[in-house]
């Protein structure tokens, strides 16, 4: 992403080898990912037709994917017809720029924001600051994220990684340098936290004459967004100023409010364990200001940042189906142990490890590194309510990572360089292939690899040494199948074409 946050950071194993050795965050991270993930599953398990509304979420995202440009039109018409303007931004850059020039045109120098994925990748709250406008998260996690000058680890819960006595010493610290301080004698009990952070965010919901929101869901037949959240501040954020800007990724929408129907009975039940979101805000265009509630001037920023390129790989483009439930994130014993920040981006845990290198492409010692950053156990696959296959994805990128190959950036074909690292992998399987694509020279070597069996080493050497130390090797037969087959098997149906 092209946000300052997480630029330069090291790659995957290494990233993960510092969180693993941090105790307290593993700690953190175990609690919180088994919790979130059985009482998922217990919501989940409560509905009779979980599998056909999984099947139907898969369906009506890879139609709407299918036919995304028309819809898109489709959208851009309605958001007009209700008051909106739209803007198309092909990459973060103009994104931020689009955003940076709306947010001056009202000579405001603050903004209160609702949590979004897509502002924190293209990097907007920084792009604001370069400006000198302030931008505030209000969802609580996020206002926990920002205090602490951090950067969030998970989907669903950006301070995942933090405990509630971490979180008292930030909103004390921290809270007067930002707006009202936190209260004297502030305690690490969850009502005390939450009223402090009520308590500073509501000056700032009051005073803010613009917002800034991403989207969960957008509805191209009547223009309509969507916002999910359980706390009120979206709401807030959404309703109180004047001018709202949303910066929402293409993929986020269906063709209708039928459509919606299915991803508000899986989305709470996958992420929060929810029957239901708390609170589900829906807009369409503006509102007279002086009569309702909400904004009287609304702006649509529709972000590609590599989605195109991403919906050009037959095998990639279903990471694009994803609705940010984080489910994933809590069942993968690797999410559990690294944590998010060791994924380098917004975007964490498996559904990270593909999307990431999808969006920002392959060339990157960081995105290099992601499609490895499962053990393919397939836990992500069993739980996501849109039924994306990760294994399949990471297994076609770490194809892409070791050969090179074929891939779309900007909308052009372009011939990737495998990666760095891989020689002796690509030699391995090189030589591997032209074994098998020769008979001969595959029984000469399978005879002599049984006659050298005792010589075998138990481990690999070099780079291989690390894999094998934890893997048992398979022990060489004596006899190769083949020659047991012809000896026994091939002889006995020798003697019966005799008798015949
Ligand atoms: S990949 Fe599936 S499980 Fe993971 S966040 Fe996206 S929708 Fe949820």
């Amino acid at each position: 992403m092209s946000g300052g946050t997480f630029v330069g950071m090291p790659a995957f194993p290494e990233a993960a080898h510092e969180a693993v050795g941090n105790t307290t965050l593993r700690a953190n991270l175990r609690h919180a990912t088994h919790t979130i993930r059985d009482k998922r599953a217990r919501a989940v398990a409560e509905l009779d037709d979980w599998a056909e509304l999984r099947a139907a979420g898969r369906r009506v995202k890879d139609h709407t994917l299918r036919h995304l440009d028309r819809y898109l039109v489709q959208l851009e018409e309605s958001v007009v017809r209700a008051g909106g303007t739209v803007h198309w931004a092909a990459d973060a850059d103009e994104a931020n720029r689009i955003v940076t020039d709306l947010v001056k045109a009202t000579g405001e120098s603050e903004v209160v924001k609702v949590k979004s994925m897509a502002t924190q990748e293209i990097g907007l709250n920084e792009a604001l600051e370069a400006e000198g406008i302030h931008a505030y998260e209000t969802d609580l996690a996020e206002l926990i994220v920002q205090l602490g000058r951090d950067r969030p680890s998970h989907i669903l819960v950006p301070a995942i990684h933090r405990n509630r006595g971490e979180i008292r010493d930030i909103f004390a610290k921290e809270m007067a340098g930002w707006g009202r301080p936190a209260p004297e004698g502030l305690t690490d009990t969850p009502a005390e936290l939450a009223e402090a952070a009520r308590l500073h965010l509501r000056e700032k919901f009051l005073r803010a004459k613009v917002g800034i929101s991403g989207a969960n869901f957008m509805v191209a037949e009547t223009g309509t967004l969507v916002v999910v959240e359980s706390e009120g501040n979206g709401r807030m954020c959404l309703t109180l100023p004047e001018t709202l800007i949303s910066v929402v990724g293409i993929e986020k929408l269906v063709p209708t409010w039928r459509d919606l129907e299915v991803f508000l009975q899986t989305l709470p039940r996958s992420s929060t364990a929810e029957r239901m979101n708390p609170y589900t805000s829906m807009w369409t265009g503006t509102t007279d200001s002086d009569t309702a509630d909400g904004p009287s001037t609304f702006h649509l920023v529709l972000l590609d940042n590599g989605r195109t390129d991403t919906l050009a790989d037959e095998v990639g483009r279903q990471a694009l189906r994803c609705i940010r439930c984080s489910a994933c994130l809590n069942v993968c014993p690797v999410y559990e142990r690294a944590g998010g920040h060791a994924y380098g981006s917004v975007y964490p845990g498996p559904i990270g490890a593909i999307l990431s290198p999808q969006l920002r492409g392959t060339q990157s010692e960081i995105d290099a590194s992601l499609p490895y950053a499962s053990s393919l156990c397939g836990a992500c696959y069993e739980v996501c309510p849109v039924a994306i296959d990760i294994p399949e994805v990471l297994v076609h990128l770490r194809e892409r990572v070791v050969q090179g190959g074929e891939a779309t950036r900007h909308g052009t074909k372009v011939m990737l360089k495998p990666a760095k690292g891989h020689a002796a992998e690509r030699a391995a399987m090189r030589a591997a292939g032209l074994v098998f694509a020769r008979p001969g020279a595959l029984r000469a070597g399978q005879r002599l690899a049984s006659r050298t069996r005792r010589l075998h080493p138990r481990t690999l050497p070099g780079p291989g040494r690390a894999w094998s130390a934890t893997r048992e090797l398979p022990k060489v037969p004596a006899e190769p199948f083949r020659d047991w087959w012809q000896r026994t098997q091939g002889a006995r149906s020798k003697g019966k074409g005799n008798d015949a």
